[in-house]
């Protein structure tokens, strides 16, 4: 019988960089894990494409996939809908091919009742000066918004524990590197004859 993938599951505190570095991840050749892509039902950013970046939907789309039962997980993120969809997850599994999901932490915790042999990492900033730091720089939300990120951003780091590995963001490619020896050693430990 065909072993089943590996659910990873990278999150960590918004602006910490968590797309940064799954993108940096996605753009390597030899990566074996699918991402799957998130639905949404925030304004995409300049330069984002819908079926690539997210899936865009509007909140009465959104609701009814939740009330079909569509989504592995969903969390409302400062005013806005973010979820999984289940039936691309559950297929690929099956197939033997390992996701990738990037998705913030409440989303996380409802994924790890339904999958608690999914891969767990927690993606940290050096620190919290840094994190505001990252969120400004990136220029695109106005101050109230940056405000509450960073709110929800210090709850957020205080469920770190609930994590199977915690891997600090100093650099992206120390970071990208770090999730790919975590992936490689969980295979290696769950292998048995
Ligand atoms: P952004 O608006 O910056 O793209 O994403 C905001 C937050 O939502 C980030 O922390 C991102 O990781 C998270 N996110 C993206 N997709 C999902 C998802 O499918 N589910 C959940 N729960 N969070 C998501």
């Amino acid at each position: 019988m065909k072993e089943k993938g590996l659910l990873i599951v990278l999150s960590g505190p918004s602006g910490v960089g968590k797309g940064t570095v799954r993108k940096e991840i996605f753009s390597q050749p030899d990566t074996a894990f699918e991402y799957s892509i998130s639905m949404t039902t925030r304004q995409p950013r300049e330069g984002e494409v819908d079926g690539v970046d997210y899936f865009f939907k509007s909140r009465k789309e959104f609701e009814s996939l939740i009330q079909q039962d569509k989504l592995l997980e969903y969390a409302e993120f400062v005013g806005n809908y973010y979820g999984t969809p289940v039936d691309y997850v559950k297929e690929t599994l099956e197939s033997g091919k390992d996701v990738f999901l990037e998705i913030e932490v409440q989303g996380a915790r409802q994924v790890r009742e339904k999958f608690p042999d999914g891969l767990f990492i927690f993606l940290v900033p050096p620190s919290l000066s840094e994190l505001k730091n990252r969120i400004v720089t990136r220029g695109t939300e106005p101050e109230h918004v940056i405000n509450n990120r960073m709110t929800v951003a210090k709850e957020e780091i205080e469920m770190m524990n609930l994590y199977d590995y915690v891997v600090e963001n100093d650099q992206v490619e120390l970071a990208c590197d770090r999730i790919n020896s975590i992936v490689v050693a969980e295979h290696c430990r769950r292998t048995r004859v």
